[in-house]
Order: structure tokens, then C-alpha cells, then sequence
């Protein structure tokens, strides 16, 4: 019996929308099935509103810096409440945008709850839809830790629905997430400790960044508690206490930040109906065709775990599978390698390719040469000294022909900066073509391709 789609993606976020989008572009019959805000993390509680705050945080220190450059200024404080009114607003419009473009390229949208019922049909809500194809797009939602109190706390979803600023503020993580939201918080007026498992934040990334960032939390005025093991979280009159395993505790707060992870949103699809098979933290294997263990079902984006959640990897996933599966390109897939990603921290820190670390494991010592730099950018050349911000920068070459396989970047700009060495990384860029490259002066990035 024929299908009513060709292609079902569940999930109206990032990955969902890309791939229905492509796949119809080559001539399917697509749905999207969505239950809450089309668009999904990005757009509703992830990279757009966190990138407004950054914004936010990064004209309040544009104002700062203004009188060394002789301007009258008086920055008498932030509405934060019309800060927020203007981001949802911002948001809705994109909400509508997602809709309209679903609509131009002929994309159903089913709104519900999307679970399987067997492998070619889906209950949404209650409406039976079957497909020859699916895309498990689902993403994923904050972990809040499970401890007693926790619910006192609130999750990244929590942070973009505050009204006010916080005075006192605990982020719980050491990722990316914490790291830009203990920053936002800080520079909109928080107090804002970072409350940190192990012996630092961002462990993953190389250590120029990891100094880096520490010596600027430092200097912004963010408190880094490390080794802290939540137990338990308490109310004590108007604040909260924060009590760690080994009976450390931070408290006098007003707010704590979950910032500790993300999981999987897979509970409640009926996977075991379609056969489809999910690791025990709810994430989903693939190959690299993004297929799962049933050959017409797929997954990508953050549903299937890994190091690179982020949009773009999402769409250029689902781009490439409608290639694949409705477009004639019978090999193309997305390969999860030289992925550039920001965190958009103050200031931001760009990485592409491999940590010195990494590629000293993968090549070997004598094979790997890196070079580094530090320096103070030139828009602070007329400030006082302690509000001077540092950059730093580290290329990561191998081989006798010194292949640029990481560049990694913690400084103003350093987020514009990075996609077009990710370019460069990609193609096989050598040390000697990075040096060969004229320098545009002057800029922070000048100093990428003047390393000795
Ligand atoms: C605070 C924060 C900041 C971030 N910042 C960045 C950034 O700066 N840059 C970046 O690249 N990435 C960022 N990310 C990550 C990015 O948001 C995700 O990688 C991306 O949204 C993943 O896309 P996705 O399609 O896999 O899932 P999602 O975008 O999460 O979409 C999944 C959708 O599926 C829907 N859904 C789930 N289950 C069902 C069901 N059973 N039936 C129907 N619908 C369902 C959900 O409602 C959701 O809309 C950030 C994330 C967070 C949380």
C-alpha cells in the first residue's frame, strides 16, 4: 500500500527542517512533525536567544570601553525585562519564518507528539500518518541533576526565562553551556560562581584555551569552585545553600544554574515498535549515512550524542542524507571531523581540528609542531590596564610539511574569525600557505598567519 510520505522527519528543530526541506527540493513527499515551537533548541531556548545575551553583554562592554575613546557616556543600567520582551519577539518572528518556509517548499506540518506504532507508522496525537522513511530529529532537553532540592535550581531553559538579573549565582558544568552562561550572567551584573565537578572547565578543549579562559574569568570576576559535587541544594531563608559530597558549600545564593548536560529525547517514541535500537543513555547509534539499525529509519542531530552537537552539524547531516536518499548523490554523508565551533565566551574562543594533545596521540611527538601567540588587541591600546583582555592563539601543524590540523583561537573576534581557517583546515592548508597568506592589518587575526 503506498505511504502518505516519503519522508517523515520527527522533530521541527534544526535537522528536522533541513532535511524535510532538501529531500522535498529533490522531489518528495515530506512531513515535519513538531509538539512544541517550530525551530526547536536553536532558534527557542539555545544558539539564538544565548547569542542575543551575548550581544547584550558585549554592547554593555562596548559602553565601558567608550570614555577611553572620549566619548560622554552614562550607562545607567540594563532593563533586562525589555531585553527579554525583544529576544521573544525576535524569536516568534523567526517562529513564523520557519513556518512560512515549510509551507514554500511543500512540507507538511503535523503538530503532536509523534511516536511509532510500527516501523512505517507514527501516532501523532492521536492521527495516524505511515511514511516509506523516517528521520529521528528529536534532539534533546537540560539534565538536572538528581538530587534532593535540585528542582530550587533552574536548567538553560530556566536561565532564558528569567525576568531579572540575579544577583548571586551558581552555574553548575564545566561545557560550553555553562561557560557562556556564568559569562552572560557575569557581564549583565551577576555575582556569578562556576561550580565545576573536576579540576577545570572546559577540560576538552586545548590547554591555551582552557589558561586563557581561566586567567579572563578571573579578570571578569567569575569565581571558579572546582572539585564541587553537588548533594544537595536547600533553601535557607531568601538564599540557597549548594552542598558538595565532601561537605564543601557555596551558598547566600539566589539562583543556581544546572548547566551539566544534555539528554536525549527519545523516551516516548515507541522506538521498540519500529525495531529501532537506543544506547542506554537514550542516544541513538548511526553509520555514517546517519542510518540506525533499521535501514529506512535515521537519526541525526543532537539525538544521536557525540561531541558535535551543535545546528550546523544537524543540517549539513540532514542536507546531505535527502542528497543521498532523494537526490542521485549515492555517497555523500557527512564526515564528523575538522567541525569549527565557537563558544561564545569574553570574549569567545573559536577551535577547529585537533587539540595538541590529540594530535600528539594521533601522529605521534615528532610529528607534531605547534606555535602560539599572545597579545593584548589594539582596541585596548587606549585603555587602563586591567581592562585590557588577552588573546591567545595556537596552531596545531604535523608532519614534515607542517599540515594546519588545529587552530585555536580565545579573543575578541576570535568567533568571526575561525570560519574561514576552518576553510583552510579543511583543504589541507600547510603551515607555509598560512604564512604565505598577506595579513590584514590591523587585526587580531593577523596574527594566524604570523606565528613563529
Ligand atoms: C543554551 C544552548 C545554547 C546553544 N548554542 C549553540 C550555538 O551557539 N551554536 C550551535 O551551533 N548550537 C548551539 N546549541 C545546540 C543546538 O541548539 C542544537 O545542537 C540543535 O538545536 C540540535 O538540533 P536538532 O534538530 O538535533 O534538535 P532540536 O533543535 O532540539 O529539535 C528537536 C525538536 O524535536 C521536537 N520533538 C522532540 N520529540 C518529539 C516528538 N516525540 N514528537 C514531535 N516533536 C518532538 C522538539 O520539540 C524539538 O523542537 C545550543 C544549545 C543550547 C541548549
Amino acid at each position: 500500500m503506498s505511504k502518505d510520505f516519503d519522508l517523515i522527519c520527527i522533530g521541527g528543530g534544526s535537522g528536522g527542517i533541513a532535511t524535510a526541506r532538501r529531500a522535498a527540493a529533490h522531489g518528495a513527499r515530506c512531513a515535519v512533525v513538531e509538539r512544541e515551537r517550530l525551530g526547536g533548541t536553536c532558534v527557542n531556548v539555545g544558539c539564538v536567544p544565548k547569542k542575543v545575551m551575548w550581544n547584550a553583554a558585549h554592547t554593555g562592554e562596548a559602553l565601558a570601553h567608550a570614555a577611553d575613546y572620549g566619548f560622554d557616556v552614562d550607562a545607567r543600567g540594563l532593563d533586562w525585562a525589555a531585553l527579554v520582551e525583544r529576544r521573544e519577539a525576535y524569536i516568534r518572528r523567526l517562529n513564523d519564518i520557519y513556518a512560512r518556509n515549510l509551507e514554500k517548499s511543500e512540507v507538511a506540518l503535523l503538530r503532536g507528539n509523534a511516536r511509532f506504532v510500527d516501523e512505517h507508522t507514527l501516532d501523532v496525537d492521536g492521527e495516524r500518518v505511515t511514511a516509506e522513511r523516517f528521520v529521528i530529529a528529536v534532539g534533546g532537553r537540560p539534565t538536572v541533576p538528581d538530587i534532593p532540592g535540585a528542582e530550587l535550581g533552574i536548567d538553560s531553559d530556566g536561565f532564558f526565562a528569567l525576568t531579572h538579573c540575579p544577583g548571586e549565582v551558581a552555574v553548575v558544568g564545566a561545557g560550553y553551556i555553562a561557560v557562556e552562561l556564568a559569562g552572560v550572567l557575569r557581564a549583565l551584573g551577576a555575582n556569578v560562581r562556576l561550580v565545576v565537578r573536576r579540576e577545570a572547565p572546559l577540560r576538552h578543549f586545548d590547554p591555551i584555551i582552557q589558561e586563557a579562559y581561566l586567567e579572563a574569568a578571573a579578570a571578569e570576576g567569575i569565581e571558579v569552585v572546582n572539585h564541587f559535587t553537588p548533594v544537595r541544594l536547600a533553601r535557607k531563608g531568601q538564599t540557597l545553600t549548594m552542598e558538595a559530597e565532601d561537605g564543601q558549600r557555596v551558598d547566600g545564593l539566589e539562583q543556581v544554574v544546572w548547566a551539566i548536560g544534555r539528554e536525549s529525547s527519545t523516551t516516548g517514541l515507541d522506538l521498540r515498535k519500529a525495531g529501532v535500537a537506543a544506547r542506554n543513555n537514550g542516544t541513538l547509534a548511526v553509520d555514517r549515512y546517519q542510518a540506525t539499525n533499521v535501514p529506512h529509519i535515521f537519526a541525526l542531530g543532537d539525538v544521536i550524542g557525540g561531541a558535535f552537537q551543535l545546528t550546523p552539524v544537524a543540517i549539513a547531516a540532514g542536507r546531505r542524507l535527502a542528497d543521498r536518499l532523494f537526490g542521485g548523490h549515492a555517497d555523500r554523508y557527512l564526515p564528523y571531523e575538522n567541525i569549527p565551533t565557537v563558544v561564545f565566551t569574553h570574549p569567545p574562543i573559536g577551535t577547529v581540528g585537533l587539540t595538541e594533545a590529540q594530535a600528539r596521540e594521533r601522529h605521534g611527538d615528532e610529528a607534531v609542531r605547534v606555535y602560539t601567540t599572545r597579545f593584548i588587541p589594539m582596541e585596548y591600546a587606549l585603555a587602563a590596564q586591567e581592562a585590557k583582555r588577552r588573546s591567545a592563539m595556537k596552531l596545531v601543524c604535523v608532519g614534515d610539511e607542517e599540515r594546519v590540523v588545529g587552530v585555536h583561537l580565545f579573543g575578541n573576534g576570535a568567533d568571526e574569525m575561525l570560519q574561514g581557517f576552518a576553510v583552510a583546515v579543511r583543504m589541507g592548508a600547510t603551515k607555509a600557505d598560512f604564512d604565505d597568506t598577506v595579513a590584514i592589518h590591523p587585526t587580531s587575526a593577523e596574527e594566524v598567519v604570523t606565528m613563529t
